[in-house]
C-alpha cells in the first residue's frame, strides 16, 4: 500500500516473493520507522497487515483526522478502527513495545476475526475495512477510506442466443486476480481479469429477454483505480472440500502503468495520465502450505526508499 510522495501506490498480499527464514526471537527491531510485532499465536497475518498499513501513508492520515471527542460513547475495546488508529500511531512511535497491538488483537477477536487461528490476508483485510465502515462514528471519514481502496468497474454480460446485453456497476477494494498453474506475469493476470469469459453449462446466467438461462459472454471495464490499488494474487483453491494452494510463480514490475496493459475496450472511464501509474510498496507474503503457513511482509520506506522485511518481531533490511 502508500508512503509519502506515492500518492498512487499499489500493493499485494498474497503473492510469492522468495523470504528468508529468520529465527524466532523475542525482540523487537526498529529500523527507521518500521516496528517489528510480536507473533501473539498465529498472528502473523495481522501483523504482516497492520505493516502494510503503517506503510500506508493516505490511511494513516485519515485515521488520524478521527477526532477524539468524537468516540464518547463507543465501546473502546470493541472498535476496530479505534484499535486500528492506536496501534498504527504507536508502531510511529518511540515507545519499547508497542502494547496497543493486544489490544487490537483481542478487539479483532470480538469482532470474529479470532485470536490463535490461521487467516487468509485477503479475507482479514477487507472484514477490517468493512469494520471501519460499520464502527467509525465520521462516517464521512469511513467513506473517505473506502475511496482510498474502491476499485470501479462496469460488469457487462451479454446473452449469446439474442445478444441483449445488461450493464452493472460494481466496487472492489481489492482485485482478485486468478493465477494459472504455470508461471505468471502480474500484467497478463491483470488482463485476464477483464476479458470476456463465456459462461456455459453450469455457469449459465439467466437471459432477461429470452426469460430463461443462456449460454452468455461475461466481461469487465476498468471505470476508475482509486489512490491505492491493492491486488489479491490467488492462491488457494477450494476443491472438493480442501483447499489447494498453487506455488507457480508470479513475477511483478516495482512501477507499473496500467494503461499500458489493458485494451481500449477493457476501459471504461477517462483518466488523467498521471491515474494510471503506481509504485509498488508493499507486498504481503505467505509461505507454506494451504494448512500451516507464515505470513511476513516486505515494506518499501519512503525515506530512504529501501525494501525491508517484517517477519513478526524481527525487521531487516533485505
Ligand atoms: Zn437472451
Amino acid at each position: 500500500m502508500a508512503g509519502s510522495g506515492l500518492s498512487r501506490s499499489f500493493s499485494y498480499p498474497d503473492s510469492d516473493r522468495p523470504t528468508r527464514i529468520y529465527p524466532a526471537s523475542a525482540c523487537y527491531s526498529r529500523i527507521q520507522d518500521l516496528r517489528g510485532l510480536v507473533n501473539y499465536g498465529l498472528s502473523c497475518c495481522v501483523n504482516a497487515l497492520l505493516q502494510s498499513f503503517s506503510a500506508t501513508h493516505e490511511l494513516v492520515v485519515l485515521l488520524n483526522k478521527w477526532d477524539i471527542d468524537d468516540r464518547g460513547a463507543l465501546v473502546k475495546t470493541h472498535n476496530v478502527p479505534l484499535q486500528l488508529q492506536r496501534i498504527l500511531q504507536a508502531m510511529q512511535s518511540q515507545e519499547l513495545q508497542p502494547v496497543p497491538h493486544k489490544d487490537f488483537l483481542h478487539c479483532l477477536d470480538r469482532n470474529n476475526i479470532r485470536l490463535y487461528k490461521q487467516h487468509d490476508a485477503d479475507e482479514v483485510f477487507l472484514s477490517i475495512l468493512n469494520l471501519i465502515q460499520e464502527q467509525m462514528s465520521d462516517k464521512e471519514l469511513a467513506q473517505e477510506i473506502r475511496r482510498l481502496y474502491m476499485v470501479t468497474v462496469e460488469e457487462h454480460l451479454q446473452c449469446m442466443e439474442c445478444r441483449f446485453i445488461e450493464c452493472g456497476t460494481s466496487y472492489l477494494l481489492s482485485l482478485p486476480l486468478p493465477l494459472r498453474e504455470e508461471d505468471n506475469t502480474l500484467e497478463e493476470s491483470f488482463r485476464n481479469f477483464f476479458e470476456l469469459q463465456e459462461l456455459r453449462n453450469m455457469d449459465e446466467c439467466f437471459c432477461n429477454r429470452c426469460g430463461e438461462k443462456q449460454p452468455s459472454r461475461q466481461g469487465l471495464r476498468l471505470i476508475k483505480l482509486p489512490p491505492v490499488v491493492c491486488i489479491h494474487l490467488k492462491r488457494f483453491r477450494s476443491t472438493g472440500g480442501y483447499t489447494k494452494k498453487l506455488y507457480s510463480k508470479v513475477s511483478f514490475p516495482q512501477t507499473i502503468d496500467f494503461k499500458e496493459i489493458l485494451e481500449p475496450e477493457q476501459v471504461s472511464g477517462s483518466f488523467l495520465e498521471s491515474e494510471w501509474q503506481y509504485n509498488l510498496y508493499a507486498v504481503i507474503v505467505h509461505c507454506g502450505s494451504a494448512m500451516f503457513g507464515h505470513y511476513t511482509a516486505y515494506i518499501k520506506h519512503p525515506g530512504d526508499n529501501e525494501w525491508y522485511h517484517a517477519d513478526d518481531s524481527r525487521v531487516r533490511k533485505r
